[in-house]
Protein backbone atom coordinates (compact mmCIF):
# COMPACT_ATOMS: atom_id res chain seq x y z
CA UNK A 1 0.00 0.00 0.00
CA UNK A 2 1.14 3.52 -0.23
CA UNK A 3 0.55 6.17 2.57
CA UNK A 4 1.16 9.69 1.49
CA UNK A 5 1.44 12.09 4.54
CA UNK A 6 0.58 15.86 3.80
CA UNK A 7 -1.25 18.68 2.76
CA UNK A 8 -5.18 19.07 1.74
CA UNK A 9 -6.04 22.58 0.67
CA UNK A 10 -9.66 23.58 -0.45
CA UNK A 11 -8.75 25.51 -3.51
CA UNK A 12 -10.53 28.71 -4.37
CA UNK A 13 -10.22 29.08 -8.01
CA UNK A 14 -10.81 31.97 -10.44
CA UNK A 15 -10.13 31.77 -14.33
CA UNK A 16 -9.04 35.82 -15.55
CA UNK A 17 -7.68 37.29 -18.68
CA UNK A 18 -4.13 37.21 -16.82
CA UNK A 19 -2.67 37.32 -13.50
CA UNK A 20 -2.75 40.48 -11.59
CA UNK A 21 0.73 42.07 -11.39
CA UNK A 22 1.38 43.65 -7.61
CA UNK A 23 -1.48 46.10 -7.38
CA UNK A 24 -3.86 45.25 -9.92
CA UNK A 25 -7.11 43.94 -10.42
CA UNK A 26 -8.25 42.21 -12.53
CA UNK A 27 -12.08 40.88 -13.19
CA UNK A 28 -12.20 37.12 -13.89
CA UNK A 29 -14.88 34.59 -13.86
CA UNK A 30 -17.39 32.47 -11.81
CA UNK A 31 -15.64 30.94 -8.38
CA UNK A 32 -14.91 27.61 -8.74
CA UNK A 33 -14.34 26.04 -5.05
CA UNK A 34 -12.35 22.54 -5.56
CA UNK A 35 -10.17 20.51 -3.30
CA UNK A 36 -6.78 20.26 -3.28
CA UNK A 37 -3.81 20.38 -1.52
CA UNK A 38 0.15 18.70 -3.20
CA UNK A 39 -0.68 15.78 -0.70
CA UNK A 40 -4.58 14.86 -1.34
CA UNK A 41 -3.90 15.73 -5.31
CA UNK A 42 -1.16 13.00 -4.84
CA UNK A 43 -3.50 10.56 -3.18
CA UNK A 44 -6.25 10.74 -5.56
CA UNK A 45 -3.67 10.08 -8.34
CA UNK A 46 -2.09 7.22 -6.67
CA UNK A 47 -5.97 5.99 -5.89
CA UNK A 48 -7.16 6.68 -9.15
CA UNK A 49 -3.98 4.94 -10.76
CA UNK A 50 -5.93 1.65 -9.61
CA UNK A 51 -4.09 -1.45 -8.23
CA UNK A 52 -2.39 0.23 -4.92
CA UNK A 53 -4.29 1.02 -2.11
CA UNK A 54 -4.28 3.94 -0.92
CA UNK A 55 -4.31 6.12 2.09
CA UNK A 56 -3.56 9.42 3.55
CA UNK A 57 -2.62 10.91 6.72
CA UNK A 58 -3.69 14.68 6.70
CA UNK A 59 -4.08 17.47 9.52
CA UNK A 60 -8.06 19.32 8.99
CA UNK A 61 -9.24 22.60 11.17
CA UNK A 62 -13.30 21.80 12.77
CA UNK A 63 -15.11 23.94 9.97
CA UNK A 64 -17.37 24.39 7.24
CA UNK A 65 -14.43 23.27 4.30
CA UNK A 66 -13.23 19.47 6.03
CA UNK A 67 -16.23 17.59 4.75
CA UNK A 68 -15.49 18.85 1.04
CA UNK A 69 -12.04 17.29 1.59
CA UNK A 70 -12.92 14.07 3.19
CA UNK A 71 -15.87 13.04 0.57
CA UNK A 72 -13.32 13.94 -1.63
CA UNK A 73 -10.63 11.97 -0.73
CA UNK A 74 -12.86 9.25 0.83
CA UNK A 75 -14.79 9.06 -2.81
CA UNK A 76 -11.66 8.07 -4.55
CA UNK A 77 -11.83 4.73 -2.28
CA UNK A 78 -8.60 6.59 0.29
CA UNK A 79 -8.56 5.21 3.28
CA UNK A 80 -8.42 8.74 6.06
CA UNK A 81 -5.78 9.34 8.70
CA UNK A 82 -7.11 12.39 10.23
CA UNK A 83 -5.58 14.94 12.70
CA UNK A 84 -8.71 17.73 13.82
CA UNK A 85 -6.65 20.53 14.69
CA UNK A 86 -8.36 24.16 16.16
CA UNK A 87 -5.99 25.90 12.95
CA UNK A 88 -8.51 26.80 10.00
CA UNK A 89 -8.40 23.73 6.72
CA UNK A 90 -6.12 24.95 4.41
CA UNK A 91 -6.58 26.75 1.79
CA UNK A 92 -5.48 28.13 -1.76
CA UNK A 93 -6.78 31.04 -3.65
CA UNK A 94 -5.57 30.21 -7.55
CA UNK A 95 -6.19 32.62 -10.21
CA UNK A 96 -5.28 30.78 -13.74
CA UNK A 97 -5.01 33.04 -17.16
CA UNK A 98 -6.25 32.39 -20.07
CA UNK A 99 -2.97 31.13 -21.28
CA UNK A 100 -2.88 28.48 -19.00
CA UNK A 101 -0.22 30.03 -16.49
CA UNK A 102 -1.51 29.94 -12.35
CA UNK A 103 -0.53 32.20 -9.51
CA UNK A 104 -1.32 30.51 -6.21
CA UNK A 105 -1.23 31.94 -2.34
CA UNK A 106 -1.68 29.26 0.01
CA UNK A 107 -3.13 29.54 3.95
CA UNK A 108 -1.71 26.52 5.29
CA UNK A 109 -3.77 26.60 8.59
CA UNK A 110 -4.40 23.11 9.93
CA UNK A 111 -1.07 21.84 7.15
CA UNK A 112 1.19 23.18 9.16
CA UNK A 113 -0.27 21.44 12.70
CA UNK A 114 1.01 18.14 11.63
CA UNK A 115 3.69 16.89 13.76
CA UNK A 116 6.16 13.63 14.09
CA UNK A 117 3.55 11.44 16.58
CA UNK A 118 1.01 11.71 14.02
CA UNK A 119 2.49 8.93 11.57
CA UNK A 120 0.22 6.00 11.82
CA UNK A 121 1.67 2.67 11.83
CA UNK A 122 3.46 1.15 8.66
CA UNK A 123 2.45 -2.21 8.66
CA UNK A 124 1.60 -3.03 5.19
CA UNK A 125 2.58 -0.02 3.75
CA UNK A 126 5.31 0.00 0.74
CA UNK A 127 5.93 3.83 0.13
CA UNK A 128 5.99 6.41 1.54
CA UNK A 129 4.63 10.00 -0.41
CA UNK A 130 5.88 13.19 1.27
CA UNK A 131 5.71 16.80 0.07
CA UNK A 132 7.08 20.19 1.51
CA UNK A 133 3.84 21.85 2.50
CA UNK A 134 3.13 20.66 6.30
CA UNK A 135 6.26 21.54 8.49
CA UNK A 136 10.25 20.60 7.41
CA UNK A 137 10.64 18.90 10.98
CA UNK A 138 7.51 16.60 10.66
CA UNK A 139 8.60 15.87 7.02
CA UNK A 140 11.97 14.34 7.92
CA UNK A 141 10.98 12.69 11.02
CA UNK A 142 8.34 10.61 8.68
CA UNK A 143 11.47 9.79 6.46
CA UNK A 144 13.21 8.89 8.89
CA UNK A 145 10.70 6.45 10.29
CA UNK A 146 9.79 5.43 7.05
CA UNK A 147 13.45 4.43 6.32
CA UNK A 148 14.00 2.43 9.87
CA UNK A 149 11.22 0.50 8.87
CA UNK A 150 11.97 -0.62 5.10
CA UNK A 151 9.64 1.71 3.94
CA UNK A 152 10.70 3.19 0.16
CA UNK A 153 10.80 7.08 0.91
CA UNK A 154 9.62 9.35 -2.02
CA UNK A 155 9.42 12.88 -1.70
CA UNK A 156 7.99 15.44 -4.01
CA UNK A 157 10.44 18.72 -3.11
CA UNK A 158 7.45 21.21 -3.54
CA UNK A 159 6.87 23.89 -2.98
CA UNK A 160 10.32 25.03 -3.65
CA UNK A 161 13.01 25.43 -0.94
CA UNK A 162 16.60 24.19 -0.13
CA UNK A 163 16.88 21.06 1.51
CA UNK A 164 19.07 19.58 4.73
CA UNK A 165 20.90 16.56 3.71
CA UNK A 166 19.50 14.91 6.83
CA UNK A 167 16.50 14.80 4.86
CA UNK A 168 18.02 13.82 1.41
CA UNK A 169 19.77 11.35 3.23
CA UNK A 170 16.26 9.89 4.38
CA UNK A 171 14.83 9.74 0.88
CA UNK A 172 14.94 6.98 -1.94
CA UNK A 173 13.37 8.91 -4.73
CA UNK A 174 13.20 12.56 -5.11
CA UNK A 175 10.84 13.98 -7.11
CA UNK A 176 11.27 18.01 -8.54
CA UNK A 177 10.82 20.73 -11.07
CA UNK A 178 13.49 22.82 -12.70
CA UNK A 179 13.05 25.23 -10.09
CA UNK A 180 12.80 23.30 -7.16
CA UNK A 181 16.12 21.52 -8.24
CA UNK A 182 17.67 24.12 -8.68
CA UNK A 183 17.11 25.54 -5.16
CA UNK A 184 17.68 21.79 -3.78
CA UNK A 185 20.76 22.01 -5.57
CA UNK A 186 21.87 25.05 -4.84
CA UNK A 187 23.76 25.31 -8.42
CA UNK A 188 22.80 26.39 -11.77
CA UNK A 189 24.34 24.08 -14.79
CA UNK A 190 22.77 21.04 -17.07
CA UNK A 191 19.94 19.07 -15.44
CA UNK A 192 22.06 16.42 -15.95
CA UNK A 193 24.65 17.63 -13.79
CA UNK A 194 22.23 18.44 -10.90
CA UNK A 195 20.65 15.36 -11.08
CA UNK A 196 23.43 13.56 -10.23
CA UNK A 197 24.67 15.96 -7.78
CA UNK A 198 21.66 15.60 -5.17
CA UNK A 199 22.90 12.16 -3.38
CA UNK A 200 19.34 10.51 -3.66
CA UNK A 201 19.37 6.59 -5.31
CA UNK A 202 16.66 8.10 -7.48
CA UNK A 203 15.82 11.49 -8.90
CA UNK A 204 13.44 12.11 -11.35
CA UNK A 205 13.23 16.12 -12.67
CA UNK A 206 10.00 17.05 -14.34
CA UNK A 207 10.05 19.50 -17.35
CA UNK A 208 6.69 20.63 -17.93
CA UNK A 209 5.82 20.56 -21.61
CA UNK A 210 9.52 18.94 -22.17
CA UNK A 211 8.84 16.04 -20.56
CA UNK A 212 10.91 14.46 -17.42
CA UNK A 213 14.20 12.77 -17.14
CA UNK A 214 15.73 10.74 -14.51
CA UNK A 215 18.90 9.68 -12.54
CA UNK A 216 19.30 6.11 -11.03
CA UNK A 217 21.41 3.73 -10.53
CA UNK A 218 24.20 5.67 -12.33
CA UNK A 219 22.03 5.97 -15.94
CA UNK A 220 19.81 8.98 -17.29
CA UNK A 221 16.27 7.89 -18.16
CA UNK A 222 14.36 9.96 -20.69
CA UNK A 223 10.89 10.54 -21.04
CA UNK A 224 9.31 13.11 -23.75
CA UNK A 225 5.82 15.23 -22.83
CA UNK A 226 2.92 13.67 -24.81
CA UNK A 227 1.51 16.22 -26.93
CA UNK A 228 -1.79 17.83 -25.63
CA UNK A 229 -3.38 20.90 -25.27
CA UNK A 230 -3.36 22.44 -21.53
CA UNK A 231 -6.22 24.40 -20.12
CA UNK A 232 -4.70 24.37 -16.33
CA UNK A 233 -1.46 23.01 -15.21
CA UNK A 234 -2.30 22.63 -11.72
CA UNK A 235 -1.69 19.34 -10.48
CA UNK A 236 0.18 18.19 -13.48
CA UNK A 237 3.37 17.77 -10.78
CA UNK A 238 1.35 16.13 -8.13
CA UNK A 239 -0.40 13.86 -10.42
CA UNK A 240 2.91 12.56 -12.22
CA UNK A 241 3.92 11.75 -7.86
CA UNK A 242 0.78 10.33 -7.25
CA UNK A 243 0.84 7.80 -10.60
CA UNK A 244 4.53 7.41 -10.06
CA UNK A 245 4.16 6.02 -6.53
CA UNK A 246 1.38 4.33 -7.78
CA UNK A 247 3.26 2.60 -10.70
CA UNK A 248 6.77 1.74 -8.89
CA UNK A 249 4.09 0.22 -5.68
CA UNK A 250 2.84 -2.14 -8.53
CA UNK A 251 6.33 -3.53 -9.31
CA UNK A 252 6.45 -1.64 -12.09
CA UNK A 253 10.48 -0.92 -13.46
CA UNK A 254 11.60 3.08 -13.51
CA UNK A 255 10.49 3.68 -17.46
CA UNK A 256 7.42 2.09 -17.23
CA UNK A 257 6.97 4.14 -14.31
CA UNK A 258 7.64 7.40 -15.62
CA UNK A 259 5.60 6.59 -19.11
CA UNK A 260 2.72 6.29 -16.64
CA UNK A 261 2.78 9.36 -14.60
CA UNK A 262 4.19 11.35 -17.86
CA UNK A 263 0.55 10.22 -19.65
CA UNK A 264 -1.45 10.93 -16.42
CA UNK A 265 0.76 14.66 -15.84
CA UNK A 266 -0.29 15.48 -19.82
CA UNK A 267 -3.95 14.50 -19.22
CA UNK A 268 -4.19 16.27 -15.94
CA UNK A 269 -3.34 19.99 -17.75
CA UNK A 270 -6.20 18.95 -19.83
CA UNK A 271 -9.07 19.77 -17.45
CA UNK A 272 -9.19 22.51 -14.81
CA UNK A 273 -8.87 22.34 -11.09
CA UNK A 274 -6.87 20.09 -9.05
CA UNK A 275 -7.99 16.63 -7.74
CA UNK A 276 -10.86 16.97 -10.65
CA UNK A 277 -8.37 17.04 -12.97
CA UNK A 278 -6.28 14.21 -12.25
CA UNK A 279 -6.76 11.05 -14.76
CA UNK A 280 -8.11 7.71 -14.32
CA UNK A 281 -6.33 3.96 -15.36
CA UNK A 282 -8.13 3.63 -18.21
CA UNK A 283 -7.33 7.36 -19.31
CA UNK A 284 -4.04 6.72 -19.26
CA UNK A 285 -3.82 3.62 -20.63
CA UNK A 286 -5.87 4.98 -23.89
CA UNK A 287 -3.12 8.05 -24.20
CA UNK A 288 -0.50 5.79 -23.81
CA UNK A 289 -1.90 3.04 -26.68
CA UNK A 290 -2.24 6.15 -28.85
P1 LIG B 1 4.95 21.05 -11.78
O1 LIG B 1 3.49 21.25 -12.01
O2 LIG B 1 5.26 20.42 -10.47
O3 LIG B 1 5.82 22.25 -12.11
P2 LIG B 1 5.59 19.98 -14.39
O4 LIG B 1 5.02 21.22 -14.97
O5 LIG B 1 7.01 19.65 -14.68
O6 LIG B 1 5.38 19.91 -12.82
O7 LIG B 1 4.65 18.77 -14.88
C1 LIG B 1 4.80 17.47 -14.42
C2 LIG B 1 4.71 16.51 -15.57
O8 LIG B 1 3.42 16.62 -16.20
C3 LIG B 1 5.73 16.74 -16.67
O9 LIG B 1 6.95 16.05 -16.41
C4 LIG B 1 5.01 16.17 -17.90
O10 LIG B 1 5.16 14.76 -17.93
C5 LIG B 1 3.55 16.51 -17.60
N1 LIG B 1 3.22 17.80 -18.22
C6 LIG B 1 3.20 19.02 -17.64
N2 LIG B 1 2.89 20.00 -18.53
C7 LIG B 1 2.69 19.38 -19.71
C8 LIG B 1 2.34 19.81 -21.03
N3 LIG B 1 2.13 21.11 -21.31
N4 LIG B 1 2.21 18.87 -22.01
C9 LIG B 1 2.42 17.56 -21.75
N5 LIG B 1 2.77 17.08 -20.53
C10 LIG B 1 2.90 17.97 -19.52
Amino acid sequence: AVLVAGSANVDFLVRAPHIPAPGETVLGGDLTVLPGGKGANQAVACARAGGAATAMLVALGDDLFAPLIEQSLQGAGIALHIVRSPRPTGAALICVSDDAENAITVAPGANMALVPDDLPGLAGVDSLVLQLETPLSTVIAFAKTARAEGVRVILNAAPARALPAELLGAVDILIANQEELAMITGRGGTIADQLKSVGVPYVVATLGAHGCCAFADGAYWLQPAFQVTPVDTTAAGDTFCGVLAAALSMGAVLPDALLRASAAGALATTRLGAQSSVPVRAEVDALIAS
